[in-house]
């Protein structure tokens, strides 16, 4: 048994020093309602930097201990169960798993899984049918305002990124009739437009964003998806229109920062969001968790007809956990970065 476990860093971005991996043993034996599981795929996820900080700035964030096996989404499959609603075989997954290949969890904070709902692939549980999809869907349902018929434009932001992805195409499937993404590379954007249905793509690192932006929305910008905040997000709200809407995800270009959550705009900006009374209220998918179920069956739904396109960028083993992490919070990833740890 290998478990991954962190040394934290505060202000600066995540290093390999940050991270220990080791072997250990487990208990031989499970008690009555546990269940032992062996971990198939992991996630990593930027609200991760948040938790290696000692203040996570959030009340539903803890930190990471020092020397504490750290955890976040995962699935697994049940080796062996002495919880009655969890057999052999069954796949389950939770918001907790820990860093390990085999672990003993509480079989009632697991969830079992359906894999048919996925076509079988189990990774999409930590993506376009996991918590990420339920924050594009309800992120866009709850703070959008999207319309069918009002003709909006839809911006993203980390648009190539595993919400950015899906939030550009469920854009489209509610109703939005123009969907741009801004990503950090050419590739990237092409991705976008060839194969995820954005109508154009700019790269952020690359020329006059704010020349491109007015170019490829000449009407202005009705829904922004934002999930790296700062200077993008700064020359995006500066050409929305009267009464739009800011769909606040994530800040990710804040959070190797030591700033408080969301950080609030620059002055100039803030002026133009009042004047124009565009709304930025905070979002956060755990507050939605009574819609979860019915929304991820119709993320399941869109991914059985062929309507909702999960990218995964895959890492192989435990020992790529840290590697996995460091590259998604620096752009490394297209869609959901995963770890698959079995295989
Ligand atoms: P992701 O987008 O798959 O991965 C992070 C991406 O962010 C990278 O690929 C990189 O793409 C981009 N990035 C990194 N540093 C950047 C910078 N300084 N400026 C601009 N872009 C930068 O990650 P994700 O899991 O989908 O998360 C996306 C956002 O959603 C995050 O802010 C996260 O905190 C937020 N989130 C919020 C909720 C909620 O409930 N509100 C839930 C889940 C996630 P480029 O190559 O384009 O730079």
């Amino acid at each position: 048994l290998f478990d991954s476990k962190i040394i934290l860093g505060k202000n600066g971005v995540p290093v390999a020093e940050n991270f220990r991996l080791e072997q250990s043993t487990i208990a031989d034996m499970i008690q009555v309602g546990q269940v032992r599981v062996r971990t198939l795929y992991l996630s990593v996820d930027p609200y991760m930097r948040c938790r290696m900080n000692e203040d996570t700035g959030s009340d539903y964030l803890l930190p990471w201990q020092l020397s504490e096996v750290a955890d976040g989404g995962g699935v697994g499959v049940v080796e062996e169960s002495k919880h009655d609603n969890l057999a052999k075989g069954d796949f389950v997954t939770s918001f907790s798993w820990p860093w390990q290949t085999v672990a003993i969890l509480d079989g009632s904070l697991l969830q079992k899984l359906v894999p048919q709902l996925v076509n079988g692939r189990l990774s999409y549980f930590l993506g376009a049918a996991g918590i990420t999809g339920l924050t594009a869907l309800l992120g866009i349902k709850e703070k959008g305002h999207v319309t069918v018929g009002a003709n909006q434009t839809m911006v993203v932001s980390g648009a190539a990124g595993a919400c950015g992805s899906l939030a550009g195409q469920i854009g489209r499937l509610e109703g939005c009739s123009r969907v741009v993404g801004i990503a950090g590379t050419d590739e990237k954007c092409s991705i976008l437009v060839q194969e995820m249905g954005f109508d154009a793509a700019i790269n952020y690192k690359k020329g006059n964003v704010a020349e491109q932006l007015r170019d490829l929305c000449p009407s202005g910008v009705d829904v922004y998806f934002d999930n790296v905040g700062g200077e993008i997000s700064d020359t995006v709200i500066s050409q929305m229109n009267q009464n739009s809407h800011i769909i606040l995800c994530g800040q990710i270009s804040q959070y190797n920062k030591d700033v408080p959550y969301p950080p609030p705009l620059p002055p100039d900006i803030e002026k133009i969001q009042k004047e124009r009374n565009i709304t930025r209220e905070r979002f956060l998918v755990l507050n939605y968790m009574d819609k979860q179920e019915a929304s991820i069956l119709q993320l399941c739904q869109w991914i059985q007809e062929g309507k909702l396109k999960q990218f995964s960028t895959l890492t192989y083993f435990i020992i790529s956990l840290e590697a996995a992490f460091q590259s998604m919070m620096s752009g490394g990833n297209i869609g959901k970065q995963i770890v698959s740890v079995s295989k």
